[in-house]
């Protein structure tokens, strides 16, 4: 029994944990590596075992860095089967051919994806669109949450809901080896407890082997109301300033979360009921349909608005922008607007070009709703860089930054010390994730003083034996 750590051990990207056991081979999440040309080319690196061998892929949500390299697992040989939440299945379906897309694409026009966002040599694509449609043929059973699926003989796996994003999962697997049973519970990232969409993060009751992810470990999130009001303010600020409003968003979850947001401040009267509202982003325009095909996976409150017809998202001023002209036509709108595109670290994606004409603006408002990745332009900006060059052009930043880590999908500190809290009395080896050292370090040094559990921090291609 064995388990190997091949990916976000040390950063927070590329999520990709392997269980041996009984025979059989067990992958948890298969994640891309993102935020810097670096980690983009190490992405066609060997995975670190043998893909063909790989059983099952079990995964904890859609987000890139726990379903990107799914393609290239199959290209590999990987035919096993995929096992995620129905919600997870969806989104994932959109977020993988979504990549395959954006490669194929670039690979088309002579540079790759990631030759293309930072100017280094082209390479071929990573995988193809075929191989992304025959990964998501490997999809098989649904997990439904708290409900036990015998993977294989002696190894049972049961999905909690995670609070991260739509159909996230924490994954407790049971490994009843003749030696006696042994539990392992991997986090996947863990959301916010009082979301306004989804349920609070849930933990299962025991576990001897606890892999706990530790985006934020180090930093306590300002109360939650505080992050809407201050949002609220920034948008009434932006547009009694003549600016407008550029949130990078991550497509999955932060933009429902801040489509949600708009509406009740509309609804409300603290926002302007015809505010104009750009979502530009294709991805985020499909995961909020899917959003919408989802509601089993809603807290009761959310649920409820949904059973009376009622949509979340939608306010009077809302433009859904798929077509690239039409995004172009968005810089035309020199003020009063709000304007959500994609990527969420502004390593890509439509942002740019709206961060280029508007950036230098003073009355400009720049909100950061997401985790910045070290060496992301998203990272500079929180950092209050005082020029940074987009697409070429070294640009003076005048508009003001706001960073609202309350809108954060990854808990903070003290969500991730109530989490871990249900498993102390089993007293069970944790071993930190999906974090950088100092959010790492900081959680680890947390959990020992109140718990008196000495949390490790696991290295990428480290082996643990369970
Ligand atoms: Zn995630």
């Amino acid at each position: 029994m064995k388990l190997a750590f091949h990916g976000a051990a040390g950063d927070v990207t590329g999520s990709c944990h392997l269980v041996e056991s009984l025979g059989k081979r067990i992958l948890i999440d298969c994640g891309m590596r993102q935020g810097s040309r670096e980690l983009d080319e190490e992405n066609a690196e060997p995975f670190g075992f043998d893909a063909p061998s790989i059983d099952f892929v079990l995964l904890t949500h859609a987000h890139l860095d726990h379903t990107g390299r799914l393609p290239l697992l199959f290209k590999r040989g990987f035919r096993g089967e995929v096992i995620s939440t129905r919600a997870t299945f969806d989104l994932a379906r959109l977020v993988i051919l979504d990549v395959a897309h954006l490669h194929e694409e670039s690979a088309s026009r002579g540079v790759s994806a990631a030759s293309e966002r930072n100017g280094s040599q082209a390479k071929p694509p990573l995988f193809s669109l075929v191989d992304a449609t025959n990964s998501l043929g490997l999809f098989g059973r649904a997990a439904l949450y708290k409900q036990t699926i015998e993977i294989a003989p002696g190894i049972r796996a049961t999905f909690y809901d995670a609070g991260h994003i739509l159909g996230s999962a924490s994954i407790l697997l049971e490994l009843n080896e003749p030696a006696g049973a042994v539990t392992v519970l991997i986090s996947g990232d863990i959301g916010n407890a009082g979301r306004p969409l989804l349920r609070s993060p849930e933990t299962p009751s025991s576990a001897k082997f606890v892999v706990m992810e530790s985006t934020y470990g180090d930093r306590l999130h300002r109360p939650f109301s505080e992050s809407v009001a201050e949002f609220y303010e920034a948008v009434v600020a932006a547009i009694a300033g003549g600016g407008n409003v550029l949130i990078p968003t991550f497509a999955l979850d932060r933009a429902q979360e801040i489509l949600y947001f708009l509406r009740q401040g509309v609804d409300e009267g603290k926002l302007p009921p015809a505010l104009p509202i750009f979502v530009d982003s294709p991805m985020a325009v499909s995961a909020t349909e899917i959003y919408q095909h989802h509601p089993e996976a809603y807290n009761a409150e959310a649920a409820e608005f949904f059973a009376r017809g009622k949509d979340p998202f939608q306010t009077p001023g809302l433009r859904l922008v798929r077509d690239r002209a039409d995004s172009v036509r968005i810089n035309d709108v020199k003020g009063g607007a709000v304007i959500m595109a994609g990527s969420g670290m502004c390593t890509g994606g439509r942002i740019l070009h709206h961060l280029h004409e508007n950036i230098s603006q003073e009355n400009t408002h720049v909100i950061i709703v997401g985790f910045q990745g070290e060496g992301s332009l998203g990272r500079r900006l929180v950092d209050g860089a005082k020029t940074v060059s987009i697409r070429g052009d070294k640009l003076e930043v005048r508009a003001k930054v706001h960073t609202l880590n309350g809108f954060s999908a990854h808990a903070g500190q003290t969500d991730l010390l109530k989490w871990i809290s249900v498993e102390v009395p089993f007293k069970p080896r944790i071993l930190l994730t999906h974090g950088e050292d100092k959010a790492r370090n900081g959680l680890s040094s947390a959990i020992r003083q109140k718990f008196g559990l000495v949390p490790e921090l696991a290295m990428l291609g480290e082996v643990v034996e369970l």
